[in-house]
């Protein structure tokens, strides 16, 4: 009985195992190469793209039969275009296993595309570069999983069981030649048919291109990657000359605290005018002016940092190049100071390399880390302690993760919830409008708490040193105006709240009084339009460091203060209110 029970299960399994054979060696069969190339490119066109569509429909169409005419050549053009990139991979091995590996990289582009707007040019796909694994788990949730599956990992596999018919080698170069050389011809046809309405499309409207999957990420990654493979061994280039220090001799130590604020934007800033209690501890501290039409010098953590540190204006600045030249920190640390960097983001982007570093994220801290990243106050639980010590002028830089999205309620501890109900997923498409505000604005609510607690540190030892506080967010963000979420896009066609941002500084009555700073004159000038660009020379200005590309003009202090310069060669006295003494020069 049971032998005979066993063997019935035997060959049920192995009608099983036959049937899951003939299913897995009926594998579809395709003509040639090309036709691979050329379904895969009809896939992502059709499938993989709505956002792209939806873009070039909405800023293109009108009910005319010329529109019609260059959707239908748009559509042709893309088919085209993708299927020769791959046509353009040499053996038949490439091809399978560049289609594939595009396949996963659609996947993600459509999903980001979607879900938040994303815009796949450069600067993305440098973040992508630079994110770390807390960012990628802030981002992870089933959707994104089940994108990447359906779309990405399973047409991959689809990929490798395509039947290809074996044929020369002579045979697959001609298919190809005569597929690519019809392809361009066509591709000419549909340009030189619709020309005007492309020369509208590709000026007018170039972020929508930038929504193509998955031949945007592709091409913005080659050109990522070439710009950083140039010259990687590159001396450091020094922009600062001669580094000069006009010290106030017999007075306390200066400390400056300098907050790199993450995704914070001036729309939802109290002290800026925004209607919500978000500001309500910075409001009526003394001695704290808020600049209230600052702009941001990219829209990407990536490009924000390494310019706000840059001596070069945004205008003139290029990321690619950033590494190659001395920094304001390295200014400042030539210039004696001590310089240390707190971290609790995804890292310096490179500004930090020659100072000293403490990386917060990863930490085991249960108070302060319960999720994938810190709370900013980790940066603060061994600061009183390091300022009680503090002997010499000293620059704190502290990089905060503020307001990082799209997990904006994992940014606050619970007790920080003040604005409900708040969103509590990183899926924004799933929250209402409000539910992101609200947990947006409690974010930035708490930054007010942390920038506040840093003030009072400083001031509770104002009998030891001088102060300075200066913060500013690196960029903005959208909370689903117009349909986009997060930052990132081209900083032309950026909305504007990707690009106004909180910027704020404090100083210490000491501080006041030691360095002649009018505060009338800095609050009359508080509504004038600053930048990014004024960081560098501020904070040299404000540490009285002067370097070779120090520029007064871009230093928000110094038509306020008395003007150490002139004081420089002059001898100090006791009497004299702003004793700057001058010249330590450094190598
Ligand atoms: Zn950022």
């Amino acid at each position: 009985m049971d032998s005979s029970r066993s063997l019935a299960s035997t060959r049920s399994g192995a009608a099983f195992y036959a049937w899951l054979r003939a299913r897995w060696t009926a594998r579809p069969t395709l003509h040639s190469d090309v036709a691979l190339a050329l379904i895969a490119s009809l896939t992502w066109a059709v499938l993989y793209n709505l956002q792209f569509w939806h873009q070039a429909i909405s800023t293109m169409w009108h009910p005319t039969p010329g529109a019609a005419l260059f959707l239908i050549s748009l559509f042709v053009l893309v088919v085209c275009v993708q299927a020769l990139l791959l046509a353009l991979v040499p053996t038949r091995l490439g091809l399978r296993i560049a289609t594939s590996a595009l396949f996963v990289v659609a996947a993600l582009g459509s999903y980001f595309a979607n879900a938040y707007g994303a815009v796949m040019n450069q600067d993305m796909m440098r973040n992508v570069i630079e994110t770390d694994p807390a960012e990628v788990g802030g981002l992870m949730n089933f959707d994104l999983l089940a994108h990447v599956v359906l779309l990405g990992a399973i047409p991959a596999i689809l990929v490798w069981r395509i039947r290809l018919p074996s044929s020369t080698w002579r045979i697959r170069l001609r298919q190809r030649l005569v597929f690519i050389g019809s392809a361009l011809a066509l591709c000419a046809v549909a340009l030189f048919a619709c020309s005007s309405n492309y020369a509208v499309f590709f000026r007018e409207h170039k972020p929508v291109r930038y929504a193509l999957s998955p031949a945007a990420p592709l091409v913005s990654m080659t050109g990522v990657l070439s710009a950083r493979e140039r010259d990687p061994h590159a001396p450091l280039i020094n922009v600062a000359g001669n580094v000069q220090r006009m010290t106030a001799v017999g007075r306390k130590p200066l400390v400056l605290f300098l907050i790199v604020g993450e995704t914070a934007r001036a729309a939802d800033f109290q002290l800026g005018g925004y209607s919500r209690p978000t500001n309500p501890r910075l409001e009526g501290v003394p001695g704290l002016v808020y600049f209230d039409h600052a702009t941001s010098c990219g829209t990407s953590t990536a490009i924000s940092v390494p310019c706000m540190f840059s001596h070069l204006p945004r205008a003139q600045f290029n990321v690619d190049q950033a590494d190659r030249y001395t920094n304001l920190l390295d200014s400042l640390q030539r210039a004696g100071l001590t310089v240390e960097w707190r971290d609790n983001n995804a890292g310096c982007k490179g500004v930090c390399a020659r100072v000293v570093e403490t990386s917060y994220p990863g930490e085991s801290d249960a108070v302060h880390c319960p999720n994938s990243y810190c709370y900013d106050e980790v940066m603060l639980s061994d600061l009183p302690a390091r300022l009680d010590a503090l002997e010499h002028d000293t620059v704190v830089v502290f990089h905060a993760i503020g307001s990082h999205g799209p997990a904006y309620s994992e940014r606050y501890p619970p007790q920080f919830e003040t604005f409900k109900p708040a969103c509590r997923s990183n899926e924004l498409q799933r929250c209402s409008k409000e539910e992101i505000v609200n947990a947006y604005d409690n974010s930035i609510a708490y930054t007010d708490y942390i920038l506040s607690r840093q003030i009072a540190l400083l001031q509770a030892r104002a009998d030891r040193f001088d102060s300075v506080l200066l913060y500013a967010s690196d960029h903005g963000e959208s909370l689903g105006e117009q349909g986009i979420y997060l930052h990132g896009m081209p900083y032309g066609f950026a909305p504007r709240v990707q690009k106004e941002v909180p910027m704020l500084f404090w100083a210490s009555p000491g501080y006041v009084e030691r360095t002649g700073l009018s505060m009338g004159c800095m609050r009359a000038h508080a509504h004038d339009a600053v930048s990014h660009d004024n960081v560098y020379h501020t904070v040299l200005g404000a540490m009285a460091v002067r370097d070779a590309v120090y520029d007064p003009a871009m230093d928000l202090f110094a038509g306020c203060r008395a003007d150490p310069s002139q004081l420089s060669h002059s001898t100090p006295s006791l009497q004299d209110p702003i004793a700057f003494v001058a010249n330590q020069r450094l190598k």
